[in-house]
């Protein structure tokens, strides 16, 4: 039993210095929280904890409760984000306490002095990794036959990787490196690519090298070719950290232009009744999505409730949201507490939430676009799978994930395949390349659907059917060898048809691919771009999204009517690369790209979910307020342009007081 040296009530803590609780010995402490909760507690714990109290000092009717106390958890930076929560939460609300006041306090008191103290006082408790810590990992029996195991076989790299990732946990929870990765100190994908097999690389035109580096870090690679492909990575870093990051930073600007329209947030709440109608999906996608709706509040039964990240009931269901788009105030260019959310609380007074909300998003933009080199982890569960009609013509191979093949039960002679010229523009090139090889598949074809049918003796074709080829957003190829393939035999052109015979196939060739690309965050980026402000290409701005824009076809805002369904497709576009960003905040630039009606010349933002319409940036800017515009671009033009004469109806903006207009006499 070890002896316990104090006995202390917390509110006889609060008063002494910093000082005097360092000098405290370690060892046991009885202490007595204020609602008389006693806990025996390590003196550690009561040193750091102690730092939590300071709000409590300030404000004598604050409790002190076991929530505010370490209790032999380790201090991570979550854990100190989630105390700091504690610690502010039971002001949030109450009008006795100022919110400012309260951050001044938790950032001056608890924040700035916890920092201090971890880095000055814990010095001698500091630890450090060496390379044995590296071996011990490495030798261990269940995952060097792991890595022993792998070969080009994507799937041997993913066996690696779990487990890597299970067996740390389980054995070796004292490993330095592996309590780095259990207190998120470091990235668990960085740890195995070291330990592990470094993998699939990317190149910087994102095409990912079809074979994977099979040693990882720690163990070394041993061949030019790895090194040649690893250099890769910084190549990228180094190109990604210029223009991309200049390109990501421009579109936060330009979208601070428009979404800085709505400037007020007006305390409590507007009453609408209008509702936006969301479905979270089943599972880990549903759980997600919960934490981007946390904070909002949604309708139930006939009150409002705040959406919590563990309502983990409400997956599968749909709810009646409150967002930004719902705000009674948004016409008057202000938004209520309600609508934006719990978010409100984080927002000093007098800030313009639109121009929150809108570096809200970017920031994460380029923080993804900076640490490109560290995070541009590439998935490798790419899974063909067969779905409907699909086996009726097609099989896949295990361990060939990218490929289809021709189902073994079809005879090729008499069968026809048809695409869309359209999805094949440069297939004449193959007539005209004498190694097919070095082809980019990509180049050659992209098809969204591809048709089968059977020649019968008359000639006719028959048996039609339709197959998608798209697969987690990936449009097929024609693979290398049907390539070749259509070398010797050639195709017919019909309208906008092109046939291929498959006379001869050989069942073992794949018949088409899907190309090994990789999204970077940079073209992320664009395309989150393209689908906010809706750029179109005449208005001749983005050079770099004319891109975007003409080779696939990037979703925009304007083409929805219906804000229920432009918000969950704008949150699925984020979310699928920025995890964690708040819908609140994807709501309130929707609702800014909105306006009443353009063909009335009301380019205000309607106060109505259902009556209103997505017009792009470019247009908005010009026909609101044209102080934007001439801090923006364009002034001559815009100055000989007489549409921009005809538009009354026109909401302020913010940067109105930067431009004078002499008075009129
Ligand atoms: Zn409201």
């Amino acid at each position: 039993m070890n002896p316990v040296l104090y006995k202390f009530h917390v509110r006889d803590l609060l008063d002494v210095d910093e000082d005097y609780i360092w000098n405290l010995n370690r060892g046991k402490m009885e202490l007595t929280f204020d609602d008389s909760e006693v806990v025996i507690a390590d003196v550690c714990d009561v040193q750091i904890s102690w730092y939590y109290w300071a709000l409590a000092e300030a404000y004598r009717d604050l409790q002190i409760t076991r929530k505010l106390f370490l209790d032999g958890r380790t201090f991570t930076d979550d854990l100190h984000r989630k105390m700091m929560f504690e610690a502010i939460s039971p002001t949030i609300g109450n009008p006795d306490f100022d919110k400012e006041d309260v951050w001044l306090l938790s950032y001056r008191d608890i924040y700035n002095r916890i920092y201090n103290a971890v880095v000055t006082r814990l010095v001698e408790y500091i630890g450090s990794t060496t390379s044995l810590d590296a071996l011990e990992l490495m030798c261990d029996e269940e995952i060097s036959a792991a890595n022993n195991a792998v070969t080009d076989d994507l799937g041997t790299i993913d066996h690696a990787y779990e487990t890597i990732s299970s067996v740390v946990r389980r054995k070796y929870h004292r490993n330095p490196i592996v309590r780095a990765i259990v207190n998120k100190t470091v990235k668990e994908p960085q740890i195995l690519q070291s330990i592990g097999p470094r993998g699939r690389i990317t190149d910087i035109d994102s095409v990912i090298f079809r074979k994977p580096i099979k040693r990882g870090f720690a163990m070394g690679f041993r061949d030019i070719i790895a090194f040649a492909k690893e250099s890769r990575s910084a190549a990228k870093a180094l190109l990604f950290n210029k223009d991309p990051v200049a390109i990501a930073e421009y579109f936060n600007r330009k979208l601070q232009l428009v979404c800085n329209t709505i400037t007020k947030l007006h305390k409590g709440d507007c009453g609408t009744k209008q509702y936006q109608q969301m479905t979270i999906p089943e599972g880990k996608e549903g759980d997600q999505m919960l934490g981007g709706l946390a904070g909002l509040f949604m309708l139930d039964g006939d009150r409002l409730v705040e959406i919590k990240e563990d309502m983990q009931h409400l997956r599968g269901k749909t709810i009646s949201l409150r967002t930004t788009l719902c705000c009674k105030h948004l016409r008057n260019q202000g938004v209520c507490e309600t609508c934006y959310g719990m978010t409100s609380y984080g927002i000093p007074y007098d800030s313009n939430p639109g121009h929150i909300s809108c570096t809200s998003l970017c920031k994460e933009i380029s923080q993804l676009i900076i640490s490109t080199k560290h995070l541009d982890f590439i998935v490798h569960k790419f899974l063909v799978l067969l779905r409907g009609n699909d086996a009726t013509y097609l099989r896949v191979i295990p361990g060939q994930n990218e490929f289809l093949y021709l189902s073994e039960k079809v005879k090729p002679d008499h069968v026809v395949l048809r695409i869309l010229a359209d999805e094949a523009k440069n297939l004449v090139q193959v007539k005209y390349i004498t190694d097919v090889n070095n082809i980019e598949v990509t180049n050659l074809s992209s098809l969204s659907t591809a048709e089968f049918y059977v020649r019968d003796a008359s000639s006719g074709l028959i048996d039609g059917v339709t197959l998608d080829m798209v697969r987690s957003s990936t449009k097929a190829s024609l693979s290398i060898d049907l390539l070749k393939h259509l070398q010797v035999t050639g195709w017919e052109t019909v309208n906008n048809w092109l046939y291929i015979n498959l006379a001869n196939w050989e069942h073992d060739k794949p018949l088409f691919v899907y190309p090994l690309k990789h999204e970077s965050m940079a073209e992320f980026g664009k395309r989150v771009e393209v689908f906010i402000r809706s750029t179109t290409k005449s208005d001749g701005d983005d050079d770099e999204l004319a891109d975007v824009h003409a080779s696939s076809n990037a979703a925009k805002l304007t083409s929805y009517n219906d804000a229920d369904r432009a918000l969950y497709d704008g949150y699925r576009l984020i979310s699928s690369k920025i995890k964690g960003i708040h819908i609140g905040h994807i709501a309130t630039i929707l609702a800014a790209s909105r306006v009443t009606s353009a063909r009335q010349g009301d380019w205000f933002i309607p106060n109505d979910l259902f009556n209103g319409e997505f017009k792009s940036h470019d247009e908005i800017i010009r026909h609101r307020s044209l102080s934007v515009q001439m801090l923006y671009g364009w002034q001559q033009q815009t100055y000989n342009d007489l549409s921009c004469y005809l538009q009354h109806k026109r909401p302020y903006n913010p940067m109105d007081g930067l431009i004078y207009i002499p008075p009129q006499s």
